[in-house]
């Protein structure tokens, strides 16, 4: 028993909801960290040119994490979702542990969401932890009938 994945005898335990700020902190180091370096390095790559209004970087920026998630949709659906993506040997040229298109675009989609919430000052740990406990506290399926 044991190992990948992993299986539950029985139901798995309820999350006892920890205090809001004991959470909200855990989740705010560790992704505020990670939001403020890939912000720091989109801006010095270009994707946050002087002048754009908000609007238009937005609808620029939210057609780009659309690319990211079909190009996750299209890596399922062609097969390739668990094989190595496209810039795996670049990665190993780098001394980088290979990536797979899953994980690629994955961390893709993430890593827009948090350079786009540091551009808009929008507190997206803050907003993770507190949507998490929120949904902590949510009915199975969220109410709905599957
Ligand atoms: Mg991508």
């Amino acid at each position: 028993m044991g190992g990948f994945p992993l299986t539950y005898m029985s139901a798995p335990p309820k999350a006892k909801p920890a205090p809001a700020n004991e959470v909200v902190d855990f989740y705010t180091e560790t992704i505020d960290v990670i939001a403020d370096a890939v912000h720091k390095n989109a801006v010095a790559h270009g994707f946050h040119p002087k002048g754009q209004s908000d609007d238009d970087f937005i609808n620029y920026q939210l057609n780009n994490l659309h690319d990211e998630i079909s190009e996750l949709h299209e890596a399922w659906r062609s097969g390739k979702f668990s094989g190595f993506c496209d810039k795996s040997d670049k990665m190993l040229a780098l001394n980088l542990p290979p990536l797979t298109c899953a994980e690629e675009e994955y961390a893709d989609i993430i890593i827009r969401v948090l350079d786009q919430c540091r551009h808009l000052h929008i507190n997206i740990s803050r907003a993770i932890a507190i949507k998490h406990l929120f949904n902590l506290t949510r009915e199975f399926k969220h109410g709905r009938q599957s």
